[in-house]
């Protein structure tokens, strides 16, 4: 374990994170895709070197759970052989680009994908580890809700823009320029100080008031966005999902027995390329309507050091009497990894039991402190008596 650093958080393939199971090494499939065979590897992988479990992040990432520091030097050379790893961590870290998974053959996505991790991996920009780009480029946008910094879009004529994530329009730039422009953003906000404003976002830093400059800024309003992508039959292939976004390894290879490829999303969700036949496993989400999707929960104990309770079967439980629309979501500890943002209900695990958050995060102020899991799970209705 010593040829590698292990950060405490945002792990990659070459920082792996250690948590209550073991290391946990997170791979950044190149353009967002990986073919059946990088799955299959990945299944394999999973099972030989971690304890089988793979999350779906919101980075559109995958993760590899319980690695073995024994493990871990033969999990990188197995995921080096499969084309997965950058050349250096610093490398790795700002390759983190989102790509539409709604692409089509020959519609310039991939290309642009490809083109921008290049330029990303050939620059020496130092930037944040959470700051990434989108590549939304379809008529209507699906990655607007998703976290990224600088985004590449279609305007409201179908034209190619460039904006800054918190600007309300962006510059419309010809296909060649794109990726300049998107590079040129990032740098303008290394050099206007935005790394060391709010938590070193672009949108926290537009929201300082901090202008752009003339040669960044533009007038085009971006496409409208579509609501939310859901499990089910696309053209493209069958979008499913893991429950609490996470997979075993078996479900994995069966899948990549089946579909040519894997589109990673940040939804938790994978879409399988060219398959027509919705999957059946215990652990895939594939009805638009599942109560699963109304729920989030971390890791939680025994997975996480930090965690002070188990939040999963805490969180399957109560699925069913989360209303459509609503979510719920349960956090080991106020840290909230699974979801930063808001939900109708959350549930924050303390040393004394778990504190009720309405129509809010981890980090707003509690309605209801101290409950105790097993009486939420026995009058489920003190959720509802909050709404
Ligand atoms: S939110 Fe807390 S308990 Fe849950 S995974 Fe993160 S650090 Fe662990």
């Amino acid at each position: 374990m010593s040829a590698v650093a292990i950060k405490g958080w945002c792990p990659g393939a070459l920082r792996p994170m250690l948590s209550g199971d073991g290391l946990v090494v997170r791979v950044r499939p190149h353009g967002g895709r990986l073919d059946a065979r990088q799955g299959a590897d990945i299944a394999d992988l999973a099972e030989c070197y971690g304890n089988g479990l793979i999350d779906l992040t919101t980075r559109a990432n995958i993760q590899i759970r319980g690695v073995s520091n024994d493990g871990y030097l033969p999990l990188l050379d197995g995921l080096a052989q499969s084309g997965f790893l950058d050349p250096d961590p610093e490398t790795e870290g700002r390759r983190n680009v989102l790509v539409t998974p709604f692409w089509c053959t020959g519609d310039g996505t991939c290309s642009l994908a490809a083109e921008l991790e290049r330029a990303l991996t050939d620059s020496v920009l130092d930037l944040p580890a959470k700051f990434g780009f989108a590549i939304d480029d379809g008529k209507a946008r699906v990655l607007a809700t998703a976290s990224a910094d600088v985004r590449i879009e279609r305007d409201l004529e179908g034209e190619l823009i460039v904006r800054a994530d918190g600007a309300e329009f962006g510059r419309s730039v010809a296909r060649s320029d794109a990726v300049t422009l998107a590079l040129a953003l990032a740098e303008w906000f290394i050099a206007s100080g935005g790394a060391g404003s709010g938590r070193g976002r672009m949108a926290a830093h537009i929201r300082s008031g901090v202008r752009l400059p003339e040669a960044l800024r533009g007038d085009a309003e971006p496409a409208r966005a579509r609501a939310a992508s859901l499990p089910g039959l696309y053209s493209q292939g069958v979008l499913v999902g893991a429950v609490f976004g996470q997979l075993t390894h078996s479900t994995l290879r069966d899948l990549a027995g089946r579909a040519q490829a894997f589109r990673t999303t940040p939804w938790r969700m994978m879409l399988a390329e060219g398959l027509r036949e919705i999957p059946q496993s215990p652990d895939l989400v594939v009805r638009p309507d599942d109560p699963a999707l109304r729920i989030v929960a971390c890791s939680g104990a025994p997975r996480c050091r930090d965690a002070h309770a188990e939040t999963r079967p805490l969180a399957a439980a109560l699925a069913p009497h989360i209303a459509p629309g609503a979510r719920l979501h349960v956090s080991g500890c106020a840290k909230g990894c699974a979801h930063s943002g808001s939900a109708s209900i959350t549930l924050v695990a303390t040393r004394d039991g778990f504190d009720l958050i309405r129509d809010g995060s981890t980090r707003d102020m509690p309605v209801r402190h101290n409950l105790s899991g097993a009486s939420i799970i026995e009058d489920p209705s003190v959720l509802a008596r909050m709404r």
